[in-house]
């Protein structure tokens, strides 16, 4: 069999490079934040590599949906549970 790595190309080679770097579990961040406080002075930091990201709240521990909404550039944005998120620039991916 040949490596998969030598035939991947664009995000996919970007993310078995990633894999291959040690980023096992999170190369393109997408892992589950645990909430701090969610006030509006202590909010959930949502990182983001484009303008713009959809945002994923799970409002209660053992909610059966979660409430989504999208989080733009420099922006703050609070849930209806109350809890608050705000926009953080990603550093580019190496
Ligand atoms: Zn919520």
């Amino acid at each position: 069999m040949t490596d998969p790595l030598e035939h991947a190309t664009g995000l996919v080679k970007q993310e078995l490079l990633s894999k291959v770097a040690g980023n096992e579990q999170n190369p393109f961040d997408m892992r589950v934040y645990k909430c701090v406080s969610g006030d509006s002075s202590n909010q959930t930091m949502v990182p983001s590599f484009y303008a713009s990201r959809l945002v994923g709240c799970i409002c209660e521990e053992d909610a059966t949906c979660v409430n989504r909404m999208w989080l733009h550039t420099g922006e703050a944005k609070r849930c209806e549970c109350g809890y608050w998120f705000k926009f953080d620039d990603a550093k580019p991916m190496v």
